[in-house]
């Protein structure tokens, strides 16, 4: 089985073709090795930084994943985070610590 993906990785995109065969994957079009982990992930399980924001009570903040998360699990993260109502939030603090066991807390990612 062969597929095409972009590596996410850095800004360069490469376009990385990924092979199948006999339980072995082989990456070509990778500019670093970086591609090659990323493809590998991308085919055992995808993952994802989730961004989105918060509701405090006078608006919202953005805020982030401090690491990527299943790609099934995103979803289920912004219900979290949903769920939230915060009476003030600062630049990195930390809303939510390790949401949904992945590892990854939820911080803030703006003053205003
Ligand atoms: S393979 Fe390396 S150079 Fe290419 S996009 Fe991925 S990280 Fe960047």
């Amino acid at each position: 089985m062969e597929r095409q993906m972009i590596c996410i990785m850095c800004p360069m995109g490469c376009n990385l073709t990924v092979k199948e065969q006999d339980g072995q994957i082989t990456v070509t079009g990778n500019g670093c090795n970086r591609g090659v982990v990323f493809a590998k992930e991308e085919i055992s399980c995808p993952k994802r930084i989730v961004t989105t924001s918060v509701k405090t009570k006078n608006g919202v903040k953005s805020v982030k994943t401090t690491a990527s998360i299943p790609k099934s699990l995103i979803f289920d993260c912004v219900k979290e985070i949903e769920k939230l109502r915060l009476k003030d939030a600062k630049f990195g603090q930390i809303i939510i610590k390790n949401v949904l066991n992945t590892g990854a807390d939820v911080v803030v990612t703006a003053n205003e």
